[in-house]
């Protein structure tokens, strides 16, 4: 289970469960900035990289509001002129002035320990690949797949929960030969959140207000179910299940 320690992630839930909430989005970046990369005593270049690009990718492709945008920019910025020292991370995030991690919306869990961080991030994940997909639909020469290699070198060089970074590894070894087509980039994280869902679903990790099940259930999405599946057994309609993704993590669905 990854600890969340902010109380910012806890209360009673007014979130709709069809939405994103791009304070959720914002806080997945902040958090990774102030806790992930930041926190790191001995920086590599091959590292700082890694933070560069996933930051640079979510401030392209995510609809997020102009004036965070402008925040990461000025933290792009320091990351890039970084010399790897700890003090000076630090320093170039105070003077980029990157807000704290504030009060999750949509990710609020109902008891410690649960949803907060790791959720936004996987929201924040889901958004990179949709609009990486949608920018390959306007401009065919842009390839959506590379998003993935950057998730990929993200988590793996920064994830600070060891055991999901291990898992997520493992599975993502795999993307050059389960990820060849561009609604690949969408489905194969999609694919893996429910590998994820499934074995931690009953667990000690699942708020009893929002169980982890195969993702969209039926009663997000209907059609993206074909007639016998169940939760155990989901018989998935791709299509279907694609299209309801580009409209889920799409900007008009951003509160
Ligand atoms: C890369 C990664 C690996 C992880 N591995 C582990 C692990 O090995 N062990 C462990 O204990 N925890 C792991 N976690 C944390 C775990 O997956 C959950 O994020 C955490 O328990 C909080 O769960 P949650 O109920 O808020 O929902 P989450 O699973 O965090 O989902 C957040 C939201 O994403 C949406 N969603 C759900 N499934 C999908 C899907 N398939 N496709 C698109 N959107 C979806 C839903 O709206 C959901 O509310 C991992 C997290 C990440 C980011």
């Amino acid at each position: 289970m990854i600890e969340s320690r902010s109380a910012s992630n806890l209360g009673a839930l007014t979130a709709d469960p069809k939405k994103l909430y791009n304070i959720d989005l914002e806080n997945a970046i902040v958090r990774t900035l102030w806790h992930e990369i930041a926190t790191q005593r001995e920086l590599k270049r091959y590292g700082v990289q890694a933070a560069v690009d996933f930051i640079e990718t979510a401030k392209d492709l995510v609809p997020l509001n102009q004036n965070f945008t402008s925040i990461l920019s000025s933290v792009i910025e320091n990351l890039n002129k970084t010399t790897l020292s700890h003090e000076e991370m630090v320093l170039g995030l105070r003077n980029a002035s990157l807000p704290p991690e504030r009060r999750y919306e949509g990710c609020r869990g109902t008891r410690p320990g649960t949803r907060g961080y790791p959720c936004s991030l996987w929201m924040l994940m889901h958004s990179m690949t949709v609009n990486a997909y949608k920018r390959y639909q306007q401009d065919k020469t842009y390839d959506p797949i590379k998003t993935l290699h950057v998730i990929r070198n993200y988590i793996g060089t920064f994830f600070s929960c060891s055991w999901c970074q291990r898992h997520f590894m493992d599975m993502a070894r795999r993307i050059e030969m389960e990820a060849t087509k561009p609604e690949d980039a969408v489905l194969w994280l999609w694919r893996v959140h429910n590998t994820v869902n499934v074995r931690l679903a009953g667990t000690i990790t699942d708020d009893p207000a929002r169980p982890k099940v195969n993702f969209p259930s039926p009663a997000l999405c209907k059609t993206c179910h074909k007639e016998g599946s169940t939760n155990a057994e989901p018989l998935w309609d791709l299509d279907e299940v694609l299209k309801f993704l580009l409209n889920f993590y799409s900007a008009e669905n951003i509160v």
